[in-house]
């Protein structure tokens, strides 16, 4: 059994839902994972931005034009009257649901509910068209499976017990659709794994279920050696360990959710990375066979900060680095890149929420300096440090880019270097002349 996602651009159009569906059917037994439509969640993003602002005329305008675009698919997509029918009666009840909560007072809560909606209509749609085409298929709800623990991580325990129980309800049919990216949380209210997560729910399905294989379907060839929204001439990379793809993805390459590759790690089952537009192209295999001497990727996370704490003292006396980390527990804060000399120590965060209350804290150990609107490149490959010759390859590159912070030797997939967002561009087209020609 394999787990096939499938993202917004692979189901944008009537059309490319009928592709899609050609695709899938070609093999029995699959769960398959749907996007929103490529722009519905945006505009499902705005629609509750302009609920925060009590805006509710811009908001009925952003539910009405979505209202109209899904009216179009259902009468291109779908052609018998009982299944025009039925899914125009399933839409025009969520666009009825969307119009009641713009009359509520609104909150999280409800911006959530709202963000639900993309992954319901998307698969809704792809169900009554393939029961239209004759086929076997049952939509399995994600949010009666798909769960986030008290701290907002996958619980994949109940995710397992959950998703094999309702196939075990459902068994018989020859194919399953589900919906990416919406979960229950621990409160038990809809959720959602941020954006891109639809990624994220496929490996986790993949893992719940012991699949053969995750393939993450898209609008590329793969996974590319740079970011090709950025760096002309990039070229797609055709084996990844595990550590490299999660190395790439939580560092910024946008083809993959940032933790979508642990569960699937954690089950060792192979992650494939196909083309919608290009079904034969080979795409990129990630699994635990390492490659050994290359370098693979590079990728950049944006807006990142960099925190310095520095002191006159011994300041890496004994305890001093346990003291600096729990003030970023306390805040619940991850910490990307850590440096440290003899008289200072330098980290960097993304999440910023805290970022104030964590300098207040610091400052009893020293002098804290923060530099805002920096970005880390992070390069990926074999970087086992017993190789030659590839460090100073990397900083070759890096000639005439000033380079905040240096990470080397956390593990032996990367390199990872900070550097101003503002010398992001030049940097990562630096990286790809210098390490790919
Ligand atoms: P989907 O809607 O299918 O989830 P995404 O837009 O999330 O698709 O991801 C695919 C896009 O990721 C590509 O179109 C490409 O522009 C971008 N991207 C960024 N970095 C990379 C990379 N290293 N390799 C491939 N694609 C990348
Ligand atoms: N529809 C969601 C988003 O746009 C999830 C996903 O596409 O993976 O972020
Ligand atoms: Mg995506």
């Amino acid at each position: 059994m394999k787990v096939l996602k499938f993202g917004g651009t692979s189901v944008g159009s009537a059309k490319r839902f009928q592709e899609v569906a050609r695709l899938i059917t070609a093999e029995k037994q699959n769960i398959v994972v749907l996007s929103a439509m490529s722009g519905t969640t945006n505009s499902l993003v705005e629609i509750a931005g302009y609920l925060y602002s009590r805006n509710q005329d811009g908001a009925r305008d952003t539910i009405a034009s979505l209202h109209a675009k899904y009216n179009g698919v259902i009468n291109e997509l779908l052609t018998q009257p009982e299944s025009v029918k039925k899914a125009q009666t399933y839409i025009d009840g969520i666009f009825k649901a969307l119009s009641e909560i713009t009359k509520e007072p609104f909150g999280d809560i409800q911006e959530r509910i709202i963000l639900s909606k993309g992954e319901l209509m998307s698969t809704f749609l792809m169900t009554t068209y393939l029961e239209e085409q004759g086929v076997n298929v049952k939509l399995l709800p994600a949010l009666s499976f798909m769960r986030t623990d008290a701290q907002g991580e996958p619980d994949l325990e109940a995710i397992k017990v959950l998703l094999n129980q309702l196939l075990e309800k459902e068994k018989g049919a020859d194919l399953y659709i589900t919906q990416g990216y919406i979960c229950m949380n621990a409160r038990d209210e809809v959720d959602n794994l941020k954006r891109g997560g639809s990624d994220y729910s496929a490996c986790l399905i993949g893992a719940a279920t012991g699949a053969d294989e995750i393939q993450i379907w898209t609008d590329i060839d793969g996974l590319h050696n740079n970011d090709p929204r950025v760096v002309e001439k990039t070229s797609a990379v055709r084996h990844l360990h595990f550590d490299e793809a999660a190395e790439l993805a939580y560092f910024g390459a946008k083809i993959l959710h940032p933790t979508c590759i642990l569960p699937a790690r954690y089950a060792n089952i192979p992650v494939r990375l196909l083309n919608t537009l290009e079904p034969e192209a080979p795409g990129t295999l990630i699994d635990s066979v390492p490659d050994t001497g290359v370098i693979k990727a590079v990728a950049a996370k944006d807006n990142i900060v960099a925190i310095k704490i520095k002191s006159s003292r011994m300041l890496l006396a004994h305890g001093f680095l346990r003291k600096v980390f729990e003030i970023f527990e306390t805040y619940r804060t991850p910490i990307d890149m850590i440096c440290t000399s003899e008289v200072g120590v330098s980290l960097t965060i993304d999440d910023t929420r805290y970022l104030s209350e964590i300098v207040h804290d610091l400052k009893k150990y020293g002098t804290v300096s923060v530099d805002l609107d920096m970005c880390i490149v992070c390069v990926v490959g074999d970087m086992d440090w017993a190789n030659c010759g590839f460090e100073s390859k990397v900083m070759n590159a890096l000639k005439s880019i000033p380079v905040r912070m240096v990470s080397y030797g956390g593990s032996n997939y990367n390199i990872s270097l900070l550097v101003r967002e503002e010398d992001k561009v030049a940097t990562l087209r630096s990286l790809s002349q210098t390490l790919f020609g």
